[in-house]
């Protein structure tokens, strides 16, 4: 995938395409799979890099959503179950069973979550990703050895998926390019056309590369935009009303000691009543995460101090070492794009189902769900668009379409695991130029070949694209990250044919962002 080739056929096209989508993260990408694959003609344009928004600051679960058991929700979860299922059927190098563990400190809590997880796993049907069983003290600690063991009285063990958001994000725009889709990065939707009829009729996007404007036209568009999707719907009709509340939910990032086990900490019932997870995620421990009503939505939302707070205090009462703010390697923030019903409120009740909506302008939003579903949300938009656009009707094909990199035993990469088949591709980078193969930092297991293999093969454009999204290094440990910068600048300059001055730019602009991700240490 190279970008010129993108920008080239976007210019060559003199017809409408059938379909244009607008954002780049699970949603667009998504829709942008299932439109291609099955035989559309599809343009999808993101106003920055790809899983920029909320599609690279999940908590990487692929789930049913336990919560929403609770909830009485059965439809949702079985939802997501089955769409669990597919997602490791379809991308198996990139989806992976976590065992989760709830410990246990109250009597009534192991007949209780040992009952509801039992229906869980049921609900699962032959997409099932293990059974929950009831475990003693002494095996919930064989799992989890730095669980705080006062009161513990044993746990309760259930299964589900665990993944890496962005590397199965551009791994999707991967299939969708594969499938003939033209996706842009750095292209941001300034406008909206309409036609004499007053219905969209396409859009105006500019290059935020070189400031040049494109005029294109769609038989359909589709607004993908999350969290700004009300800013997309307002450039057709500037007075209709908000479809979207958007909280936000912050991560920490800690070093393996904290959770140096294989298995997840499920706390079901925070002191504000919500779930927090404690995860093993690429060799470090992940937690998260808070949910806070935000007013307007950015790119780089910022984590409050009462967030991190609560999340150093929840983790502190579950970890025998209780987490300080100068253990946190990273900080990574969040938009839930909660679509609003009733008075809107409290967005912890609002629904976390996917919804479909038409303007009076003809413009489609499709928003809501989770990262799980995708592929699902992406029929039903597809479905509709085609069915508005009058497109002719063509069945989705993505239940059992193999996501780019699909490889049975991806383990044996070790760590380029994550890329699937296109590991020997970057291995034989690795054997050509032995210097790429060298650790970029020693707290990182990333390596030059990675740099070289996401500029050329990826659309990888600035140094950010290739630290955040690409590997997850500014995710897992945001100064590591801050350190590499310099080295990542000078590999994609040789790529990219930069000037010394844009490497310096890069490399200020990604320190500048970095810091955003680090905490300071207070007293
Ligand atoms: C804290 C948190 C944890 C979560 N954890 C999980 C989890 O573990 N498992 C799970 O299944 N789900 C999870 N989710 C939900 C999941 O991450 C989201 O549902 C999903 O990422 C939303 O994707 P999206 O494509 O709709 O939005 P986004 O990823 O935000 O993508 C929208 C894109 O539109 C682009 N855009 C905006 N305006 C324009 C414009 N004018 N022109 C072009 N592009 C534009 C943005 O740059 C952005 O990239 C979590 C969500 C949050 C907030």
């Amino acid at each position: 995938m190279r970008r010129s080739d993108m920008t080239a056929r976007l210019e060559e096209r003199r017809s409408p395409w059938d379909i244009v989508v607008i954002g780049g993260g699970a949603t667009g990408v998504g829709i942008a799979v299932d439109a291609a694959s099955r035989g559309y003609d599809v343009l999808l344009l993101e106003q920055h890099d790809f899983g920029k928004g909320t599609s690279s600051r999940s908590t990487k679960l692929v789930h049913g959503g336990v919560r929403y058991l609770e909830q009485g929700n059965i439809a949702l979860v079985m939802e997501a179950l089955k769409e669990r299922g597919l997602l490791r059927q379809n991308a198996p190098h990139l989806v992976s069973n976590l065992a989760f563990v709830v410990p246990n400190y109250d009597w009534w809590e192991a007949p209780f979550y040992g009952l509801g997880l039992k229906i869980y796993n049921a609900l699962a049907g032959k997409y099932g990703f293990g059974s929950s069983e009831v475990l003693s003290r002494e095996e919930t600690l064989a799992r989890l050895p730095t669980i705080n063991t006062e009161g513990l009285r044993g746990g309760v063990v259930y299964y589900d998926g665990q993944f890496d958001d962005t590397r199965l994000l551009i791994n999707l725009v991967a299939t969708a390019a594969d499938q003939g889709a033209t996706l842009v990065n750095y292209a941001r939707v300034v406008a909206l056309t309409k036609g004499t009829d007053g219905f969209v009729d396409g859009v105006v996007a500019a290059d935020e590369e070189t400031g040049q404007e494109w005029t294109i036209a769609a038989r359909v568009v589709i607004n993908a935009t999350g969290a700004f999707s009300d800013s997309v719907r307002r450039l057709a009709e500037p007075d209709v009303t908000s479809l979207i509340a958007p909280s936000q939910g912050i991560h920490l990032v800690f070093d393996h000691s904290f959770l140096p086990s294989t298995s997840a900490i499920m706390v079901p019932h925070t002191s504000d009543g919500r779930v927090m997870f404690a995860i093993p995620w690429h060799g470090h421990t992940l937690v998260g995460t808070t949910d806070t009503p935000i007013t307007t939505p950015t790119l780089e939302p910022v984590p409050l101090d009462e967030e991190i707070e609560f999340v150093l205090e929840t983790a502190g009462r579950y970890l025998l070492k209780p987490p300080t703010r100068k253990d946190v390697l990273s900080v990574f923030v969040g938009i839930r794009p909660l679509v609003k019903s009733g008075d809107g409120k409290l967005t912890a009740a609002l629904s976390r189902d996917h919804t479909i909506h038409f303007d009076a302008s003809g413009l489609m939003t499709t928003t809501g769900g989770k990262w799980t579903t995708y592929r699902n949300m992406a029929e039903h938009a597809v479905d509709q668009a085609a069915d508005f656009a009058r497109l002719a009707e063509r069945p989705c094909v993505t239940r059992s379409l193999n996501v780019h990199g699909f490889h049975s035993n991806a383990d044996r990469f070790g760590a380029l695991g994550v890329y699937g088949s296109d590991a020997p591709a970057i291995q034989d980078l690795m054997r050509a130029t032995p210097s790429w193969s060298e650790p970029l930092h020693p707290q990182l297991p990333y390596v030059g070949a990675e740099v070289v293999w996401a500029t050329r093969h990826e659309m990888a454009r600035t140094v950010e694209d290739v630290l955040a999204r690409r590997t997850r290094a500014l995710f897992l440990n945001a100064r590591a990250a801050e350190a590499m910068a310099q080295e990542v600048a000078r590999l994609m300059a040789a790529e990219l044919d930069w000037s010394e001055s844009r490497a310096v730019r890069e490399v200020a602009a990604f320190t500048t962002l970095a810091k955003g991700y680090q905490l300071s240490t207070k007293g």
